[in-house]
């Protein structure tokens, strides 16, 4: 009977290994389709500052599926990552990231906005070059973009991105370490690298105040930022409660449901950044 469940176990592992890889094939040869016609939404979710205001935003793509309707990133960028499809895909979302400050700034605003990059594509040689292009093409302000890296790219490729990091950071660009403290690299880079910022990962975020490990955890990278001079965002801020204990242990920019839901950018802008919305000067 072992023997049997067991080689029945084998051929449904094999039947179901045979689909995964033609719906891994399939799915990217869609992505590959949508790249291709941009068939992406830039959505962004704001960012507020300790008294609620809107400081800016972060970019977040969706997928405009033709049957599946907008596809979350967590279902692509791994599988856009792996086929190498994140190159131009990030290199989409920099342009639309860029016209979308350009606009801002046209209507007066100072607000920034963060872009996720991946390691893949921090990797290029040819990254800088891509960066300084889209900003002389879009006009955008370097000052008001951000770029957030993720501590893997520090372990893998550590020396091309130093040297990376300090010339876009000499252009004004600021760096965010996204998903912070769920990596495995050393904390030594955070004095070696031009960081402005350190995003405080969802996983510790959405169990304050009550988890008394999340509260030892964040409070420590809170007081480590301080002494860095490094500014902190908290992201996955959901409740009231988790804004206040964040706020009184000294973290000054939250992203979350609590603020805002990531939004299509043209209703982002309205919602935020509408000319009219400018004091009359
Ligand atoms: P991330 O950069 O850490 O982005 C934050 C994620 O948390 C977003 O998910 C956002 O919608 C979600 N989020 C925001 N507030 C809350 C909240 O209060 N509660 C909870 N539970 N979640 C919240 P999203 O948009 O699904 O993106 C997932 C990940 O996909 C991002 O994580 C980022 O790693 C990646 N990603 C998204 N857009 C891009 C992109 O343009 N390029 C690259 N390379 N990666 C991207
Ligand atoms: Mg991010
Ligand atoms: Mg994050
Ligand atoms: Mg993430």
């Amino acid at each position: 009977r072992a023997k049997e469940r067991g080689r029945n176990q084998i051929s449904f592992f094999q039947v179901d290994m045979q689909q995964t890889v033609t719906q891994r094939y399939a799915l990217e040869q869609e992505l590959r389709e949508a790249v291709a016609q941009q068939a992406f939404e830039l959505f962004l979710q704001s960012q507020v500052n300790a008294d609620g205001v809107v400081i800016g935003a972060e970019a977040l793509v969706r997928w405009r599926h033709p049957t599946r309707g907008l596809v979350a990133p967590a279902t692509f960028i791994p599988l856009a990552e792996e086929s190498r499809l994140i190159l131009p895909l990030g290199d989409w979302v920099l342009q639309q990231s860029c016209q979308v400050l350009a606009r801002l700034e046209a209507a007066g605003h100072s607000l920034h906005i963060a872009v996720n990059v991946s390691p893949l594509q921090f990797a290029q040689p040819n990254f800088v070059a891509r960066i300084r292009d889209i900003l002389k093409q879009t006009g955008a302000d370097p000052t008001h973009l951000t770029l957030e890296i993720t501590e893997g790219l520090l372990v893998e490729h550590m020396t091309e991105t130093m040297g990376r990091m300090a010339e876009l950071a000499a252009l004004g660009i600021r760096f965010s370490i996204d998903d912070f403290g769920t990596g495995y690299s050393s904390l030594s880079y955070l004095k070696r690298l031009p960081l402005y910022e350190l995003k405080i990962d969802k996983s510790f975020v959405q169990d304050l105040p009550e988890d008394p490990n999340d509260v030892a955890l964040v409070e420590t990278m809170l007081a480590m930022a301080q002494h860095l001079h490094l500014s902190v965002v908290a992201e996955g801020v959901e409740t009231a409660a988790q804004f206040e204990f964040l706020k009184s242990r000294g973290c000054n920019r939250f992203q979350g449901y609590h603020f805002h839901r990531p939004q299509e950018h043209h209703e982002w802008f309205e919602a935020f950044a509408k000319p009219s919305q400018l004091a009359p000067q």
